[in-house]
């Protein structure tokens, strides 16, 4: 049978360390190891080295049985007795621990792991492993960004999809910041970040990119801004470009929403109010009409009838439902006949905001019928946002781009986290029924 010291040695489970002490601290189990190493060689020049006193260094490990563990490593110090060698005294290295480390590298492996795989808040893991928030960040950095940048992570590309999401909100004099993120459309996988949502930014990201990966890219999904179109050349010229469905409903979602402002004011004199009749239907008007009941229906064109005497949300509805029936059909000739009935009607409107949804759709025509014939659309990645949304909230306002972009990778970009065993499941009976 195990004395009491190989059962500590056994849970402990790091070879090369003998256990020492095991001892109560305040709210932490602090274990005191030493290495056993008898026998060292000088890494200058190779003699047999002297051994000399230890030192002894705190270090946090995984908690054991839900406690916070510290291990108090007593290392040797050895002397070289060469004379001629330069290198007097060392202190010998421990696997599991980087010279300047307060973690453990299974411990901080750990703590990237819940940051980075779980979206934990850092401030949250350093709280549980006892340690500082740059402790468990500078884990995260160390353990992820070889993850986050493995080229067996991004493969072979054929569809991408860019677009922009907010990095920094607005401040007193400072503007919204934004960074612009790149997806796998068929793997549903963040590629990358990028500061920044002009041409310029998109272009600097290609340039940098691999050409031979950049030329086997077909399709380019984007959203209707200028500048991305603008920043595909000239590395993406090549591709098939594809204005993304959503953005293009969205467009004629906000088009509807001006003039539904723009006829309250009008009308009210001021904004919209819960009472006022086109506020109330706001959230009808916006649905798809196919999913809109028939008290919906009665409710909006009450709503219409009370609010809108000159018909021009009316028309501004009418033109958004358009939009939308483009992408209900599979047929690219049947949507581009769709589309230039919307575009010419809504040229010819009386009402501007819809005159400009017209000629928005208009310079944007080929791309929004691209979709129709490479069936590429950010649709898919909707999922992909809800994780960027889960690191954006953990963080609570990133000052830093690079962990930003590090973490959303982290969680959105499919890295392949170290395999961790998988013990035996343990089974219970069956769950009590209350028929
Ligand atoms: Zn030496």
């Amino acid at each position: 049978m195990d004395d009491g010291i190989a059962m500590v040695k056994r849970l402990l489970g790091l070879p090369g360390m003998n256990v020492l002490e095991v001892f109560e601290g305040d709210d932490e189990l602090v274990i005191r190891v030493e290495t056993t190493e008898t026998v060292g060689w000088c890494p200058g020049c190779g003699v047999r080295a002297q051994p000399q006193d230890r030192t002894m260094r705190s270090v946090r490990d995984l908690s054991c049985f839900g406690r916070a563990v510290r291990l108090e490593v007593r290392r040797r110090r050895w002397r070289c007795r060469e004379v001629l060698c330069a290198i007097k005294t060392w202190t010998e290295d421990v696997d599991q621990l980087d010279a300047t480390a307060v973690m453990t590298r299974r411990a901080g492996a750990e703590a990237c792991r819940q940051v980075g795989q779980q979206a934990r808040p850092v401030a949250a893991v350093a709280r549980d492993f006892g340690v500082c928030w740059w402790t468990v960040m500078n884990a995260v950095t160390e353990h992820g960004t070889p993850l986050v940048d493995s080229p067996d992570r991004v493969g072979t590309v054929t569809k991408l999809g860019v677009d922009e999401t907010s990095f920094q909100a607005a401040r007193p004099g400072v503007a919204t910041t934004y960074v612009t993120g790149l997806v796998d459309l068929e793997r549903r996988a963040m590629i990358d970040m990028t500061p920044g949502n002009r041409a310029a930014d998109l272009r600097r990201w290609c340039a940098s990119a691999d050409p031979a990966w950049i030329a086997k890219i077909e399709v380019v999904a984007t959203d209707l801004a200028e500048s991305y179109r603008a920043g595909l050349s000239p590395h993406l010229d090549h591709v098939t470009r594809v204005a993304d469905p959503f953005h293009v409903v969205r467009v004629a979602n906000r088009c509807m929403d001006n003039v539904r402002r723009r006829v309250q004011t009008e009308q009210l004199g001021h904004r919209g109010r819960k009472a006022d009749p086109l506020f109330k239907i706001r959230k009808i008007l916006l649905a798809g009409s196919e999913r809109v009941t028939e008290g919906g229906a009665d409710r909006m064109l009450l709503g219409l009838r009370a609010g809108d005497p000159n018909d021009e949300l009316l028309g501004a509805w009418l033109a958004k439902e358009s939009v939308r029936d483009v992408f209900v059909t599979d047929d690219p000739a049947e949507a581009a006949l769709l589309l230039d009935k919307t575009i010419a009607g809504c040229l010819a409107d009386d009402v501007a905001e819809i005159r400009s949804l017209g000629a928005t759709l208009a310079r944007w025509r080929t791309e929004i019928l691209a979709h129709h014939t490479t069936d590429a659309s950010n649709g898919p990645t909707e999922g992909l946002n809800l994780l960027v949304k889960e690191v954006k909230r953990c963080g609570r306002g990133f000052e830093n781009f690079e962990h930003y972009r590090l973490r959303v990778l982290l969680r959105a970009g499919k890295p392949t986290w170290p395999n961790r065993p998988t013990p035996p499941i343990l089974r219970t009976g069956r769950p009590h029924t209350h028929a």
